[in-house]
């Protein structure tokens, strides 16, 4: 392993700030009350989420009781889109489901399962700079749609969504509107009123938080079936008892990246403009996936003609730096990634993609160091092919 890590994978997950940790601590051993339970260490724990609520409502203009605490942004996805689908289905809704294609697999494969139990399902199209058209919506909506999910910035190449444009179509017609936000926090405005939402996907580990914590905020009046049934925890929305360390974990994390969301984003933007400006002067046949404005402030996704992504991260990976792959190895076989694909890129173009995110410990030096030793590898590389 290189002497000196130079971590550019915060969309995959981020390190967990130490006053995070500090905060999380005494839940983890001198307070482990259940909060369920009436003695005095139960209370504490009950008290300790009761706070954390209070701080994740502050921070999403909502009220406590819309928040529902869960394990992951997996599971607030799943909790999304089956929880409503099948209670609209309950009520005689209807059983059609529009998405977008460039979603997280935990939003895309949820829906693909429903389809197993009636549910049919629209993706709607990206142009190429991956972004939803909101009149591909409205021409998408049938009188049986019960459900819209379109993400608010996408993990691959940072496009954000026109949420609050895509929202007031779903309320017009009554329809839930879902969005998965877990790339957003600390990046974007997280205010559920402005967004239109009615809910919102958030995970503690992409913003310094704890794995294994996430969040699902549900608009009141909104209909929604358990999925995890057994006690009557979170309002009996999901069974099970509370991780009391990571509630607090993201709470505490959520109200640090709000307070310097502003600060951050300035500083990561600069950063990350000067990586694909310094790419885009130095690599022939390079090119940055996604849009150059309506972008996250952390994200620059790069492709390179004539390369294979897999073999440039290792070779990043030898020098110590961490990037991500603009494909998936799923069943072993490396497949382009639906994102880029969906944006029309070519298998070819989708696989010699790269995505670097930076974050809160990115430095201007890391960046120049990525810069100074990046046009040798894909020289290296360009060397032993033909095209
Ligand atoms: C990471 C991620 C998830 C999954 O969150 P987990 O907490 O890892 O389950 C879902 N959606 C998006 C957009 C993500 O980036």
């Amino acid at each position: 392993m290189a002497e000196r890590i130079i971590y550019l994978d915060h969309a995959a997950t981020t390190p967990l700030d130490q006053r995070v940790l500090a905060a999380m601590l005494p839940y983890l051993s001198e307070q482990p009350g259940n909060p369920s339970s009436i003695h005095q260490l139960g209370r504490a724990a009950l008290h300790a989420i009761d706070d954390a609520r209070e701080a994740v409502a502050l921070v999403l203009g909502c009220a406590r009781k819309e928040l529902i605490f869960t394990g992951g942004g997996s599971e607030s996805d799943n909790l999304a889109i089956k929880g409503v689908a099948l209670a609209q289905q309950q009520r005689g809704r209807g059983n059609h489901i529009i998405t977008s294609a460039i979603e997280h697999h935990a939003v895309l494969h949820a829906i693909e399962y429903l389809e197993q139990f009636g549910f049919t399902s629209t993706q709607l199209p990206v142009d190429a700079a991956g972004r939803v058209r909101p009149d591909d919506l409205r021409a998408a909506i049938r009188p049986e749609t019960v459900l819209v999910s379109v993400m608010y910035a996408n993990n691959e190449v940072g496009t954000i969504q026109p949420l609050g444009e895509l929202g007031a179509i779903c309320r017009e017609r009554g329809i839930p509107f879902h969005s998965d936000a877990v790339q957003a926090a600390g990046l974007l405005p997280l205010d559920v009123e402005s967004l239109n939402v009615d809910l919102l996907t958030l995970t503690g580990h992409k913003f310094y938080g704890p794995k294994g914590s996430g969040l699902l905020y549900v608009r009141h009046g909104t209909p929604l079936l358990p999925q995890i049934n057994g006690g009557g925890q979170e309002r009996r929305r999901r069974a099970g008892t509370e991780n009391v360390p990571g509630i607090v974990g993201l709470a505490t994390a959520l109200t640090l990246a709000e307070e310097q969301r502003s600060a951050t984003v300035a500083r990561l933007r600069h950063l990350r403009n000067r990586l694909i400006d310094g790419v885009l002067a130095t690599i022939p046949r390079s090119w940055l996936n996604g849009d150059r404005e309506e972008r996250l402030a952390n994200n620059a996704n790069l492709g390179f003609a004539c390369i294979e992504s897999e073999s440039l991260l290792l070779l990043l990976d030898q020098q110590g730096i961490c990037a991500s792959g603009g494909s998936a190895c799923s069943s072993g076989a490396i497949e382009p990634s639906h994102v880029l694909t969906a944006m029309g890129l070519h298998a070819e173009a989708a696989n010699g993609s790269l995505r670097f995110s930076l974050g809160r410990t990115t430095q201007a030096e890391e960046i120049e160091h990525v810069l100074a030793i990046i046009p040798a590898l894909i020289n290296r590389l360009r060397a032993v092919v033909t095209c």
